[in-house]
Parts: C-alpha cells; sequence; structure tokens
C-alpha cells in the first residue's frame, strides 16, 4: 500500500485536457440517451404518439394495448445505442435506486439466441418486495411486489463500463397495493396540487390547463482523494468521519468560496456534467463552496418528478466519475466535523402548461398573494411535518450549526413581502410592494443596478427568493422526494381551504373582488405570521423569541418522526399517503436512523481498539522508554517531558474509558426494537459518542503524526 506521504507527491493530473472546436457543445449531447417524446415519435405511428402525449400529461391512462408496439422501438432503438439489457428503474425506501438488469438476449422455440422485448416485459417487473424496507407493510412470507413502467418520466441509456442498459423509470408498490417507494406519493402530491392549482387558476381567471410543482435542487458535496478516502473505514461505512482532530486552519480565511476551480476537480466536474447531460439532466451552475474541498452543482429547474428522478441519477453518476478519477464525492450532510456539511436546496415553485410561474410577484396579484398566504398559513401549521421529512441522523449534524439553518422552523419573505403582510394583517389593503432604488456604484462608467425586492437569507430554514421559495434544511444525500411530496401536501391543503371560503363568499361567475380576498387571506395570516422571521436565524436571540411565539423546536431527528402521525399530518396526506403507508415511512425512518448510529458506535469502537489504541500505546512506549534511556545515561529526564509523557498516558487512559462506555450503550440496546433504539441511541449514544470523540481527537493532537493509523484533516481536505 502507498504511504500517505506518497498519495500526497503523486502528480496531480487532469485525466484530459479540453477545448478547441471539435469539443462538442452541452447542447448538441444533450438528452442523447434519453428517449423522448422526439424519439417515441420516430418509431411510433401518431396515433400511439397522440396516446403517450395524453398519458404523460396525466390525461390517460396508458392502454395495454399498446405495449408491444412501444417495447419494440424500445429495443430497436436501445440496441443500435449498445445496450444489451433492460431494468426497471426505482426508487425504494432505501433512499438509493434500484435496478435489476435482465439481457433482451432469449431464445426462440427452435433454440437460436435472438434479442426480444415484449410489451408486459415493459408494463411490469416484479421484484421481492420483502428484501426492501417496507416498514412492516411486507414480510418475508408475503413477499409479492410490482414494479410497473411509469410512463410519466422517460426511459433512458444509463452508461456503465460495459455498455448501457435501457432504464424504465418504475413506480413500486405491494401486492397488497400499498406504495412502497417515494415515486407513487410524490406523484400522488402533484396531482392532489394540480387539481387545487386549477381551481386556485380559473377563480383569478388566469389561463391553465395543467399545473405541476417545480425543483431545482442544489448539491452540495465534498471530494478527496480515493486512497486517502479508503484508508478511512468510517467514510466508507459511515459516509462521515466519527473521529478527526482539527487541523491548524479550518475555513475561517473563506478562501475556497467561489475560489478558482482547480485543474483536476474541473476534470472531474466536466466529465460528470457531460455524462448528467447526455441523460438529460440540464446542469447550469458550478462553484467551490465555503468549506475546504467542497462544491456544489446545481440543474435548471424541472418539472419536480423528472428533477427528482434526475437527481438520484446524478448523485451515482457523481459518484461513480469520482472512482475514474481516484477521487471520492462523499454526499454525507456532515463529513467532517468542524466546517460547513452539506445541504440540497429545494427550490420549489408551481408551474402552469402555459409557461406561467405562480410564485412569480410580477404575475396576478391577488392568485399571488393567495397561494403566498396558503405557503405562510402550510409552514406555521405543519412546521412539524417540514422538519420530519428533512429528519435523519446525517442531517443532524448539520442543522442547527451556524452553517445551516437552524432546527426552529421559519420563513423569510424579504422586507418588501413582509411590509405587504403586515399591511393585510393590519386591514391596509395595498398590495404593491415598494420598489427598490436602483444601485449607483458612483463609478462614471457603469449604470445604475436594478435591486431585488428582497435580500438573501441564508440562514432561514425556508426562504422566499424572488419568485419560489428555497427549503435550505433539505440534507445533501437525501432523496428530495420527500420534502418535495410534503410541501405539495401541506400548501395543497391549506390552499383547497383558502379557496373554500372564497367560494363561499363570491358567487358564481362573478370576478373575485379584492376586498373579499383580502379580507380572508388576513384571517389566515393573522394566526400564521408567528412563522415570518427577516432576522438572523442563527442567534440565541432567536431562539428566544422563537419559543415566545410557540414555534416548535424539534432539534433531534429522533424527536420528529412521528410528527407525520398527528392529525392534521394525516388530512394533509389524504389522497397521498393512507395511514398505514405514513406508519410504514415513519418506522422506517426510526429503523434507519438506530441502525446509521449503531453502525457509527461500531466503527468508533473498532478503529479505538485495533488501530487507535495500539498507535497511542506504541508511541506511548517510545516516549516512555526515551526517558528510560536518559536514565541509564545518568541524565535526569526534564520533568516537563515526563509531564508530557504523562498526559499522554492520561489520555490514553480516558479515551479506554470513553470507548467503554460506548459499548456499554452497544449491550444495553442489543435485542431492543427499534422504536427504543433510536431513542436511546439518540439521547444517550449520542451523548457518549461526542465525548469519546473529544478524547480521541485530543489524543490525535498529540500522538506521533507520523504514528497516527488514520489519514488527518489537512490531508484530506487541502489537496486540490
Ligand atoms: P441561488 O442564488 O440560490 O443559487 P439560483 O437563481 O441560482 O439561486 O437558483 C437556484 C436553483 O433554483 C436553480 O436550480 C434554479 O433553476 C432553481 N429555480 C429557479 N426558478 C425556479 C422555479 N420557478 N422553480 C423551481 N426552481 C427554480
Ligand atoms: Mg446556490
Amino acid at each position: 500500500m502507498e504511504s500517505r506521504t506518497e498519495i500526497k507527491s503523486r502528480a496531480v493530473k487532469p485525466s484530459r485536457l479540453y477545448g478547441g472546436s471539435n469539443q462538442p457543445k452541452y447542447s448538441a449531447q444533450f438528452a442523447t440517451h434519453v428517449c423522448t417524446m422526439g424519439t417515441f415519435a420516430s418509431f411510433l405511428a401518431p396515433e400511439v404518439i397522440d396516446h403517450l402525449r395524453l398519458v404523460i400529461e396525466g390525461r390517460r391512462a396508458l392502454d395495454p394495448k399498446y405495449a408491444d408496439d412501444i417495447a419494440e422501438g424500445l429495443l430497436t432503438w436501445a440496441m443500435q445505442r449498445g445496450a444489451t439489457h433492460y431494468t426497471h428503474w426505482f426508487q425504494p425506501l432505501t433512499g438509493a435506486a434500484a435496478e435489476k438488469h435482465d439481457a433482451f438476449l432469449t431464445l426462440s422455440s427452435k433454440g437460436a439466441a435472438i434479442e426480444k422485448f415484449k410489451g408486459s416485459e415493459l408494463l411490469r417487473g416484479e421484484p421481492d418486495a420483502s428484501s426492501f424496507p417496507s416498514g412492516g407493510l411486507r414480510t418475508t412470507h408475503s413477499a409479492r411486489g410490482y414494479t410497473v413502467w411509469d410512463p410519466m418520466s422517460p426511459p433512458f441509456l444509463w452508461e456503465g463500463a460495459q455498455g448501457l442498459t435501457l432504464c424504465l423509470p418504475s413506480l413500486f408498490f405491494s401486492w397488497t397495493k400499498e406504495a412502497l417507494d417515494y415515486k407513487i406519493p410524490l406523484l400522488r402530491s402533484d396531482q392532489k396540487i394540480e387539481a387545487v392549482g386549477l381551481r386556485l387558476a380559473k377563480f383569478f381567471g388566469v389561463p391553465a390547463k395543467a399545473i405541476f410543482s417545480t425543483l431545482g435542487a442544489e448539491q452540495e458535496y465534498f471530494l478527496i482523494e480515493r486512497s486517502l478516502y479508503s484508508m478511512r473505514p468510517d467514510l466508507m461505512l459511515a459516509g462521515r468521519t466519527v473521529f478527526g482532530a482539527k487541523p491548524a486552519k479550518g475555513q475561517e480565511l473563506e478562501d475556497h468560496y467561489f475560489g478558482a476551480i482547480s485543474e483536476r476537480v474541473l476534470a472531474f466536474m466536466r466529465d460528470f456534467e457531460e455524462h448528467a447531460i447526455r441523460l438529460g439532466i440540464p446542469l447550469k451552475t458550478r462553484h467551490n463552496e465555503v468549506a475546504p474541498a467542497q462544491h456544489e452543482t446545481a440543474p435548471i429547474f424541472e418539472k419536480a418528478s423528472l428533477a427528482i428522478d434526475h437527481n438520484l441519477m446524478l448523485m451515482e453518476i457523481m459518484r461513480q466519475t469520482a472512482v475514474r478519477h481516484d477521487l471520492a464525492c462523499l454526499l454525507h450532510e456532515k463529513p467532517f466535523q468542524g466546517i460547513n456539511g452539506s445541504g440540497k436546496h429545494c427550490n420549489w415553485s408551481l408551474a402552469t402548461d402555459t409557461g406561467l410561474n405562480l410564485l412569480d410577484p410580477k404575475g396576478n396579484k391577488l392568485l399571488f398573494l393567495t397561494l403566498l398566504t396558503a405557503v405562510v398559513a402550510a409552514v406555521h401549521e405543519h412546521a412539524a411535518m417540514l422538519r420530519s421529512s428533512i429528519a435523519s441522523a446525517g442531517n443532524d449534524h448539520r442543522l442547527g450549526g451556524s452553517e445551516a439553518p437552524p432546527t426552529i422552523i421559519s420563513i423569510y419573505l424579504g422586507a418588501a413581502l413582509e411590509g405587504i403582510v403586515d399591511d393585510l394583517i393590519r386591514g391596509k389593503f395595498a398590495t404593491e410592494p415598494k420598489a427598490n432604488d436602483p444601485i449607483d456604484l458612483c463609478l462614471s462608467h457603469m449604470p445604475p443596478h436594478e435591486a431585488d425586492l428582497s435580500d438573501r437569507n441564508r440562514t432561514s430554514f425556508f426562504a422566499f427568493t424572488g419568485n419560489k421559495f428555497e427549503f435550505r434544511a433539505v440534507g445533501s444525500a437525501q432523496h428530495p422526494a420527500l420534502p418535495i411530496t410534503v410541501i405539495n401536501a401541506i400548501v395543497a391543503d391549506r390552499l383547497a381551504l383558502i379557496l373554500d371560503e372564497l367560494a363561499r363568499d363570491t358567487p358564481d361567475g362573478t370576478p373575485p373582488k379584492p376586498d373579499v380576498v383580502y379580507r380572508i387571506l388576513q384571517q389566515h395570516l393573522k394566526p400564521s405570521v408567528g412563522v415570518v422571521f427577516g432576522g438572523n436565524g442563527y442567534t440565541m436571540e432567536w431562539e428566544e423569541e422563537a419559543k415566545r411565539r410557540k414555534l416548535p423546536n424539534i432539534r433531534h431527528s429522533v424527536e420528529a418522526f412521528h410528527a407525520f402521525q398527528t392529525p392534521s399530518s394525516i388530512r394533509a396526506f389524504e389522497h397521498i399517503l393512507n395511514e398505514k403507508e405514513i406508519a410504514s415511512r415513519v418506522e422506517i425512518a426510526e429503523e434507519r436512523y438506530a441502525k446509521t448510529l449503531q453502525i457509527e458506535i461500531n466503527l468508533m469502537i473498532d478503529l479505538c481498539r485495533t488501530r487507535i489504541l495500539p498507535a497511542a500505546l506504541d508511541d506511548q512506549k517510545t516516549r516512555a522508554g526515551a526517558l528510560e534511556r536518559l536514565s541509564y545515561g545518568k541524565i535526569k529526564p526534564d520533568e516537563r517531558i515526563v509531564r508530557d509523557v504523562e498526559t499522554l498516558q492520561g489520555v490514553i487512559g480516558d479515551a479506554i474509558e470513553a470507548i467503554d462506555a460506548l459499548a456499554l450503550v452497544r449491550e444495553q440496546v442489543a435485542g431492543m426494537g427499534f422504536e427504543a433504539k433510536a431513542k436511546i441511541l439518540g439521547d444517550l449514544g449520542r451523548t457518549k459518542m461526542q465525548r469519546a470523540r473529544e478524547i480521541v481527537d485530543r489524543l490525535e493532537a498529540i500522538v506521533d503524526a507520523g504514528k497516527w493509523p488514520l489519514p488527518k484533516y489537512e490531508e484530506m481536505l487541502f489537496w486540490s
């Protein structure tokens, strides 16, 4: 194995250099691996295409009589590009996409080898549902589960090392008809918000035949040298470092954020971007993030269901591309303590088929204010549900630190909209936000620049950013479907209430009267406005203020999971998740939380007992031996040297004690159910883990660096 110094001194070369006129444009490569509507049209009869279009728009159920034609066309298209296999690509509750490949290869009745793909094979696959997390919905003896092709997401060709696989985006459910995936509830939530969104549009006379939620997910990640990663079992097994002393330098100089991107990182970015572009993922932005070795990529927003598929694909592409570049892409929310963690900011809005953004303040004013009111009131009423939608052991390390939104759920609207909301509450029904003065830089050659209506607030859980909401609390590793499902659910729930009241007070066929609208919005805003907060969410004063406003502050995820099961959550989930399906999600979240902590505790104990303590004792032996030799030579050792050796011995002793205490917690929870386990590990377990980490990190700061058995923070973080 290479030593750490050898790895660090290895020449840093980009895999290839780009540029020149033969460099293919992203637009020319865009979606070449996707079976788009245009591709379908190249091999299907116009009648089938018309049908498929209605299916994709959600207006017709797919007619199975067309399945054979579609399958045959897909087979030809995929084979022409070199595909040999197909798979139903689905999103079980593990959080990652799942696939089981089948070859197109089949044997004819005469025994000849041929390629074939039947309509029935396109429509449905059947994996073992009991081997995926089902939260009690499936047991090993009732294993039947189905994956069915979802025509709303286009089929695509996944590039692997040795060829291409035709992926058919699919839904996953049990024989007993319960949703076993993230996708079914997401699509149901979109149907729900569409129905009420269309009522909203019709009420205010805004033309729309279809409405859907949109998502632009900004993805943060860390990138480190693969060989160092392979020497850190904690990164490999848990995605984060369970030990690691603070390096001499962290992010305090703020020199990484938007800094020049190094060649090797850029080569990696370029490579994964091209891969993503071929799959129709519209990547737009790339930059260095605040922490050393941290970066971000962001796509152009899309219909949420497609953007969610794309985010899952993107995370996998990034992980695999990193391997090819001798790098490791870390998507965990907090791989390194003491520097920023990673988020997946989910930008959400509602769009119409006519190209309108319903959260655009420059659009229909009354409609905008009604939707805004629905969002504010929904976030206020269902704050705990939103908190629950982003709850995980990983995200707990990030939320509430001075780098990510706190655990108090608040909405940031910006001064202009806050002013309008205040006016509405006080019955002053002016609706024009005051435009900001243009920005004059006092430079003779620079024109005045228009200022946005609102500033940005990075400390807010849920922030209005001009014409969309940014849910900043979502964790980088998270499946984005759950938070989006919850936003759709709670906004649809409140919007329906408001529209019912508006309809009651507005006779059929008459245009809505502004005063009637304002009065009803006022009634919804008054009790909810406490959730609006424009200040710095990272301060203690806000914590105190939030307490006075009676806003929930759910610090630890383990206390958040059951928020899905309150009566108001169950109502908001109506037509999206039934009570059994909700209970299964809670159970899975709890189980995953307990298992994650259990793995981290195992890692701490193993790393300490089999690597760290032997190294520390070896160092102790060397130092004590030196002292002994000094006294043989009749030189009295300096008492300060003796003191240092004694300190080391003391910290080693403390580490042994702290690790023994962790082992005791592990024994204590063995055999318990996951709910009880999650509670104990989330409380006592976390305290003992923190204690063990403090001591081992102290040890790292004094033990001979040449003997320390794990790559250090400075080696992993400052390489590019
Ligand atoms: P930021 O300054 O927060 O990075 P950007 O303008 O770069 O904001 O947008 C961040 C993300 O928000 C991008 O993915 C962008 O496509 C997405 N976005 C923009 N408009 C919308 C919208 N109407 N709905 C959903 N996402 C949107
Ligand atoms: Mg951004």
